[in-house]
């Protein structure tokens, strides 16, 4: 059997410092992802003892963004700004990191798991001969015994995100620097804007490389649609639908019977309780593409690792088993309520209250319980 291929250490791994984030600035609008990027730096920063820096890349970048980014945590901002990054390009982009990185060395590389996060964030991984953890929903420090080198290293960052099983992974970057990482918005709340904060402002010279402007160009950008199911995350009252909804214990399954009963209780909450309200799915009943729900249950409304992640009050799980891909899209919630015929499905951990009954009876029983204490 041929040996696995070691990458070579980080020449000066102990000359990095500081946690970075990546902060996304583009066509003039700062991504509130990247407070939230920041607010997960400085929980890195906290346990680490170091300072928080960004590094913002456009062009005629106004003095207020990296004010805005001090306000929000940032101890200080690295800022290239060339016409070649006027707009996002995968290529300058990520020239301009590794530049910046290489010069500076960051100990760790915060980027969002969004779609700007998710295209750079390995090129800038691959050019800096490091490793990328992505999607990660929490921060720890940590040890790991590294096998193939025989050796146990210390207080390294454990980047935690969700398994593609049924667990929680800690992946650790242990003999490589900076270590980087995609963190999944939703788990980490922007620090509240303190406007006494201080930073510092670096600008950086930048020049892109002939190759990596003749690649492709920016012809137009275009704004999306809103998408659908946003209303997802910032609603305090979420029915989650799961594929439970095609089986039932007596009778025929009648799925639009119960997106009919999910917007009912909705409609009751939002107009006694006056509170947002919002309907999403598992991925397993986006994916079955169920003929009647096939205009409302669209992938904008998918909850969970590759869908949305939300913080309401209350979460209804209307025939969901609770994997893990689902549970850490719910695990902000303060209240979960879970509907299941099975006392043992894997939602229980996590349930505030299970309803062990069929979904078709105890969806009416709900809703009118809830109508008669409302009245
Ligand atoms: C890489 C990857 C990413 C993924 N990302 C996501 C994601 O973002 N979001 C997500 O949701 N999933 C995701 N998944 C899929 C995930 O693993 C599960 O397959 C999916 O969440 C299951 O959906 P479900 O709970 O609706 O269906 P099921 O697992 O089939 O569960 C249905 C549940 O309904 C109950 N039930 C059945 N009939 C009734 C009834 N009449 N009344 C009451 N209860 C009933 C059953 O007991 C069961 O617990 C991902 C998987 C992978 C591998």
């Amino acid at each position: 059997m041929s040996q696995p291929q070691v990458l070579p250490d980080t020449p000066d791994a102990s000359s990095y410092r500081d946690v970075w984030t990546f902060t996304e600035y583009v066509e003039g609008e700062l991504f509130q992802t990247s407070f939230e990027a920041l607010a997960a730096a400085k929980k890195i920063a906290s346990l680490t003892g170091m300072k928080v820096g960004t590094v913002v890349i456009g062009y005629k970048i106004p003095d207020e963004v990296p004010q805005a980014l001090i306000r929000r945590g940032a101890d200080y901002v690295v800022i290239v700004d060339d016409v070649e990054l006027e707009r996002y390009n995968p290529l300058t982009y990520a020239s301009a990191l590794v530049q910046v990185a290489q010069e500076r060395k960051p100990w760790a590389f915060v980027f969002v798991a969004d779609d700007i996060g998710r295209d750079v964030a390995p090129r800038v991984a691959y050019r800096l001969k490091t490793g990328l953890a992505t999607d990660c929903i929490d921060y720890e420090m940590g040890e790991i015994y590294q096998g193939v080198v025989g050796q146990t290293f210390k207080n390294v960052l454990a980047q935690v995100r969700p398994d593609f099983a049924s667990r929680i992974a800690k992946i650790f970057t242990p003999r490589h620097r900076p270590q980087i990482s995609s963190m999944r918005p939703g788990y980490f709340k922007p620090l509240p804007e303190d406007p006494s904060r201080k930073g510092e402002i670096f600008r950086v010279k930048w020049s892109a490389k002939e190759e990596e402007l003749n690649k492709f160009s920016v012809l137009e950008v275009k704004r999306l649609p809103e998408e659908e199911g946003v209303e997802l995350l910032s609603a305090d009252f979420v029915v989650g639908l799961g594929l439970g909804i095609v089986r039932r214990t007596r009778g025929d399954p009648d799925p639009k019977y119960v997106l009919d009963m999910a917007r009912k209780i909705n409609e009751l909450l939002a107009q006694r309780l006056k509170v947002k309200t919002a309907i999403g799915a598992s991925r397993a009943l986006v994916w079955a593409e169920v003929r009647e729900l096939k205009d409302f249950i669209t992938p904008g409304r998918q909850i969970g690792q590759t869908g949305k992640t939300i913080s309401p009050k209350v979460y209804v799980a209307v025939g969901i088993s609770g994997a893990i891909q689902h549970k850490v899209g719910i695990m902000r919630s303060r209240k979960i309520v879970a509907i299941n015929t099975d006392p043992e499905a894997p939602i229980k951990d996590m349930a505030s209250y299970m309803i062990n009954e069929d979904l078709y009876e105890a969806l009416p029983k709900l809703y009118e319980s809830l109508k008669r204490r409302l009245e």
